[in-house]
């Protein structure tokens, strides 16, 4: 039976938060810290909060950071490391890439699908009152989000919210992909909460980074649990596309539910 030393989880937490670091931590300086690109197409127009007891330290950015680090990247490497040592011990299949490599790339194709459904479902979940007010208030706390409010999130809620690698636990695959399954569901919140649209060089679009639908949700909570990739949200009516007239749906279902 193969073990698992210290030293080896050590360095996947490493790694995996030299990671975060690059994508949360380059987005964050370039348009947070430089203000690269001002505020063009940012949502708020304010800073992010300092001197609030809402967040750890007073402050917005070292909160989201320890919540990512300590919770979203310790989460992430348990999920690595339990692959990791499954695989070892020959207590999951793999389809490697050289005798599947249709598989592999229909995995590829499929990632959007997979956590666009798995997103939904479990989002919805979280904002069962209780959950809510243990687990999701941690991420809510952040209404004007950044890189660093992506995976800054209570740990129960990392974990169900890094849960859908687990799918190649019973689906065998190649271990490549299930490295890349958990790089997306990890750093990809870095540029969904930017806080910006769009991110620019001089006049250049280098990439649409946030997701609009996902900041209406850290505005109005009660709507947007999806992601556009998949859009449930439209198929089952929680959708907010930001006109006056959204709001007041969203206010009129929530006097219904409260009578
Ligand atoms: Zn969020
Ligand atoms: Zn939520």
């Amino acid at each position: 039976m193969q073990h698992v030393t210290f030293d080896w989880v050590l360095l996947i937490f490493l790694r995996n938060t030299a990671l975060l670091f690059l994508v949360a931590g380059s987005l964050h300086l370039y348009l947070h810290v430089r203000k690269a690109q001002g505020n063009r197409f940012k949502f708020l127009n304010r800073e992010m909060a300092t001197k609030n007891k809402v967040f750890k330290f007073n402050d917005q950015v070292y909160d989201n950071m320890f919540w990512s680090i300590a919770s979203g990247v310790t989460v992430w490497t348990g999920y690595e490391v339990l692959y990791l040592y499954s695989l070892a011990n020959e207590w999951i299949s793999v389809a490697p890439f050289t005798e599947h490599p249709l598989q592999f790339f229909a995995w590829i194709l499929c990632f959007p699908l997979i956590r666009g459904i798995h997103f939904y479902f479990i989002h919805r979940l979280l904002h069962h009152p209780f959950l809510y007010k243990h687990v999701h208030i941690t991420h809510h706390r952040n209404v004007n989000t950044g890189p660093w409010s992506g995976i800054s999130m209570h740990p129960i809620e990392n974990l169900i919210y890094q849960s859908s690698p687990l799918i190649h636990f019973i689906i065998p695959t190649d271990p490549v992909i299930v490295i890349i399954h958990l790089i997306l569901v990890t750093l990809n919140p870095a540029f969904t909460h930017s806080g910006f649209e769009k991110i620019m060089n001089k006049e250049t679009k280098i990439l649409d980074s946030a997701d609009f639908h996902h900041q209406l949700h850290h505005k109005y909570f009660d709507c947007n649990y999806g992601n556009m990739d998949m859009p449930l949200d439209v198929w089952l009516g929680t959708d907010h596309d930001g006109t006056d007239e959204a709001t007041q749906r969203l206010r009129m279902k929530k006097r219904k539910s409260v009578t």
